[in-house]
């Protein structure tokens, strides 16, 4: 079976709701705190798993019970954790207020994630494995050798340039795959991607900057694939959404375990297109998270176009 690698970030999410927002030196009473594991690396890391991939997890941890925490929980959805190091700093965690509107407020201390150093990037990581997948939640620095020693190892990468940042023309042409949403692509090119036509555009400048392969997902309106053959929008799936949180996550996942099963480009946006219309139809990030029968079950309902 082919085998995916996530370089990336493992944080805890702390959520509490609260009616509203605490103003500066207010306190105000919330619902229980609920810790939830979180953090982008391992999101994609376990939506990948979730759909029958073959997942192994590099990052890093603090020596802490949230620590603990997350190995347990990638090793409770299969993710091999063996590449995940302990730092001397705290685990990653994301203090997450939501209020009665739905809207959250996050302060996210990086902690441990921003420990993940070039050297823990070395090449026995890249044995055997066939797709890597990186985010921007660990250093910018560790992501450019990561993507260099995938290069090097005939390793094929797929970047999510999330949160999003300014990015080198060095950085983005080694990607087999960038996979923006809207704002992101926006930051990432300083143009305007407000409809499908603008994103398209903005794609198209990716491409003159040496990407391969574009993919923007754009939320309810689907996604779109862009490289020097096509131009090519896959619609959305209609669901009753509950939270959008990880729904690009979950599209990562999708479309990683999708294009390693050798489905054609557009087959595997698609899939990906499922998984991440099916995240939304629940609350939180990994809990949303869709297994592969889930997926099946749920595409099964709609003819192939
Ligand atoms: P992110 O979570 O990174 O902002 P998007 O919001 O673009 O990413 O969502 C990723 C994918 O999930 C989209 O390409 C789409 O296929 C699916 N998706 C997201 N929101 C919805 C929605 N409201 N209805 C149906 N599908 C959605």
């Amino acid at each position: 079976m082919s085998h995916i690698l996530v370089i990336g970030s493992l944080n805890a999410d702390l959520v509490v709701r609260a009616p509203r927002f605490p103003g500066p030196g207010e306190t105000i009473s919330g619902e229980d705190l609920q810790v939830i594991p979180g953090g982008k690396g391992a999101n994609q890391a376990v939506a990948a798993a979730r759909l029958g991939s073959k997942v192994s997890m590099l990052g890093r941890v603090g020596q802490d019970n949230f620590g603990d925490f997350l190995l347990d929980n990638l090793r409770s959805n299969q993710v091999d954790s063996q590449l995940v190091k302990r730092a001397e700093a705290s685990t990653g965690t994301a203090i997450i207020v939501v209020d009665s509107n739905g809207q959250n407020s996050i302060v996210l201390s990086p902690g441990a994630n921003g420990k993940v150093s070039d050297a823990d990037v070395d090449a026995a990581a890249f044995l055997h494995r066939d797709l890597l997948l990186l985010q921007l939640e660990i250093p910018l620095p560790t992501v450019l050798t990561a993507a260099q020693r995938a290069k090097e190892n005939n390793v094929q990468l797929i970047l999510n340039p999330a949160p999003a940042q300014k990015l080198s023309d060095e950085l983005i042409a080694v990607t087999d795959f960038i996979i923006p949403n809207e704002s992101e692509l926006s930051l990432l090119t300083g143009m305007d991607t407000k409809d499908i036509h603008a994103a398209e555009g903005a794609a198209q400048a990716l491409l003159d900057r040496g990407a391969k392969n574009v993919i923007v997902t754009l939320g309810e309106k689907g996604a779109l694939i862009v490289n020097r053959q096509q131009a090519t929008h896959v619609d959305a799936f209609k669901v009753d959404v509950v939270d959008t949180t990880a729904a690009g996550d979950a599209f990562i996942g999708g479309f990683a375990t999708a294009l390693l099963q050798n489905k054609s480009l557009e087959d595997s946006v698609r899939y990906g297109c499922a998984c991440g219309a099916l995240a939304t139809t629940k609350f939180g990030a990994q809990p949303s998270l869709p297994t592969k029968e889930a997926v099946e079950n749920f595409l099964s309902q709609f003819p192939n176009p």
